[in-house]
């Protein structure tokens, strides 16, 4: 289901190398991952995380502090591949996965022959998500660009805390496919907020990636899970570490970190696509 970013034509796997029927070839890195940026083509100014960011967020979910967020997603693609009932292997892919926690754990929820894809322009935190999770393959892709899939592929696609492309969302799902959007809840990391000079939450947040991803798809339902959580000085630490914030606070106030009761909030929401526009 992977296509090659020069010609788009169907990658196939042979030995270590992915290869189309043009020749164009992209070798597995040791650690597992594929290197769809070919050598050439601008990346749109996505930074994608650091490999400081991507070990914060490693450590801060390998401590099980999202796994409220991480049971709910997983229950959701869950449910939409059993209602699909098809006859083939499901397929499901995030994009922007960074460390690969997400798509990592339906490797757990979903049937054992299921085809998961993770895709994050950060080599850094691909290396890190191919190691966690050898079943998942990942490529490195500018989704901005292009997201490296044939047409109508997958069943569920994941964008947790990710850029969205809305007409290549729309491209590589098929029609009765699940596009699944997790965006911060308007009181998440609230207790921080007050504390530390973080990037705040655009309030309008929610109406603006309805807008964003209009008219290509609609909201069918959404979920807002909320819980407040004990965290130590070191969680508080790899919180704030693995955001965007981490660039606009001095290196000091992450190793400050004291221990805090706080809000984590988020909101879920499935989208379908949206029918043609008729004339
Ligand atoms: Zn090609």
């Amino acid at each position: 289901m992977l296509s090659c970013p020069v010609c788009r034509g169907p990658l196939v796997l042979q030995g270590r190398t992915f290869r189309c029927a043009s020749g164009h070839a992209f070798d597995r890195a040791r650690e597992g991952y594929v290197d769809l940026l070919p050598v050439g083509h601008g990346r749109s100014g996505i930074r994608g995380d650091t490999a400081a960011m991507s070990r914060a967020r490693r450590r801060f979910l390998g401590r099980g502090h999202y796994d409220p967020l991480v049971r709910r997603i997983a229950a959701r693609v869950r449910e939409h591949v059993d209602r699909a009932a098809q006859p083939r292997p499901p397929a499901v892919a995030e994009a922007g996965c960074g460390v690969g926690h997400y798509i990592g754990a339906l490797a757990n929820t979903l049937p054992d022959d299921a085809a998961l894809f993770g895709f994050d322009v950060s080599r850094d935190a691909l290396r890190l998500a191919a190691r966690l999770h050898p079943r998942v393959t990942f490529a490195v892709n500018d989704l901005k660009h292009r997201l490296c899939l044939t047409d109508a592929s997958l069943d569920a696609l994941l964008d947790v805390f990710a850029p969205r492309n809305a007409a290549e969302f729309r491209r590589v799902l098929r029609p009765d496919g699940l596009l699944l959007v997790v965006i911060p809840g308007e009181r998440h990391m609230a207790e921080l907020r007050d504390r530390l000079p973080l990037l705040g939450i655009e309030p309008d947040k929610r109406e603006r990636t309805l807008e964003q991803l209009a008219p290509a798809f609609e909201a069918a339902w959404e979920e807002t899970p909320e819980w407040e959580a004990e965290l130590a000085g070191e969680d508080v630490a790899d919180l704030v570490g693995m955001t965007p914030s981490a660039h606009h606070l001095p290196g000091g106030d992450l190793a400050s970190g004291d221990p805090a009761r706080v809000t984590l909030s988020f909101r879920l929401i499935g989208f379908a696509a949206a029918p043609p526009l008729s004339d």
